[in-house]
């Protein structure tokens, strides 16, 4: 694929938010990858990309009206002249989200479909021979052997990475070649079970340990406590999050190390995964940055 550089990608030291309890918190900042493919989508679609170009297919992947991973794939599709189809959840809305809209911008073709018919689809779609299909969020080998590339910037010599947790297709790359050990906040609620079973597909045994307390209610619920956290975060480390994934992660690891999760001393590496485009659905002032 026309690969994207990531060689300016950097670490940030946490210095003001989290530094009076003994631990060492730097952020890799995959969210400066690039301002549309942000954070780890472009690392877990890279390989779909390359098998598509290599057998000239078309691609058709699955998602949600404000999924970071449409716009992802539309784009990176856009910039590999692969033809795309997205298969959106829900019936086609009145008005459509800036992500949807973002995505037809980049010419991706747009199927609605209602939310059981979505679920069967995900099951059991018919895929035609010239088509490649990548399951929702990147899920699968390929998109747990691109996560694992996370690995090229400088994550070594930590004793913690974590980061948040949808399909868990990210920690299960990140696991499959470090020595740290990998801890993921799951912004889902309830299906920690299933996750964990996704992710032991993907990897088989393993010791990532998934936390079952920073979904704030559910996939993308939030509350006034996230919001302020979001902007008090942003105003002491200069650190924009997203109130999907990030900001529930960067929330929950200040409480584990508030709580003394971790052993003193020990060296945290926080992925901030991107998944900035996902605020312009919040009320315009909501956040200060
Ligand atoms: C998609 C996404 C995740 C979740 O990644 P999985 O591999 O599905 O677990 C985390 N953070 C952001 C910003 C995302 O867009």
């Amino acid at each position: 694929m026309k690969a994207l550089q990531y060689n300016h990608i950097q670490i940030q030291k946490i210095s003001n938010s989290f530094t009076r309890h003994n631990c060492f918190v730097d952020v890799l900042r995959l969210d400066a990858l690039h301002p549309i493919i942000s954070g780890n989508k472009f690392f877990k679609l890279r390989f779909y990309i390359d098998d598509a170009l290599a057998n000239q297919k078309n691609l058709t992947t699955f998602g949600g009206a404000y999924s970071n991973h449409i716009v992802a794939t539309a784009f990176t599709c856009n910039q590999n002249n692969i033809k795309c189809k997205g298969i959106i959840r829900g019936e086609k809305p009145s008005v459509l989200s800036e992500t949807l809209k973002k995505a037809i911008e980049y010419g991706m073709q747009l199927e609605f479909v209602t939310r059981d018919d979505f679920k069967n689809l995900l099951i059991n779609y018919q895929t035609h021979s010239n088509e490649l299909i990548v399951p929702e969020g990147g899920y699968g080998i390929l998109g747990c052997k691109g996560a694992a590339t996370i690995n090229e910037c400088y994550t070594q010599n930590y004793d913690y990475i974590i980061t948040a947790v949808g399909t868990g297709t990210t920690v299960a790359g990140l696991a499959s070649n470090t020595k740290a050990s990998i801890i993921g906040i799951n912004v889902l609620k309830g299906n920690d079970e299933t996750t964990l079973h996704q992710i032991e597909n993907l990897l088989g045994k393993n010791n990532i340990k998934l936390i079952p307390d920073f979904h704030f209610g559910g996939y993308a619920k939030k509350n006034d406590v996230l919001i302020n956290f979001m902007n008090t975060f942003y105003k002491s480390e200069n650190i924009p999050t997203d109130f999907v994934y990030t900001a529930k992660m960067f929330y929950g690891l200040q409480q584990l190390i508030t709580k003394k999760y971790f052993k003193d001393n020990s060296r945290i590496l926080a992925i901030h995964t991107g998944g900035l485009q996902g605020n312009l659905s919040l009320p315009k002032g909501t956040l200060h940055f």
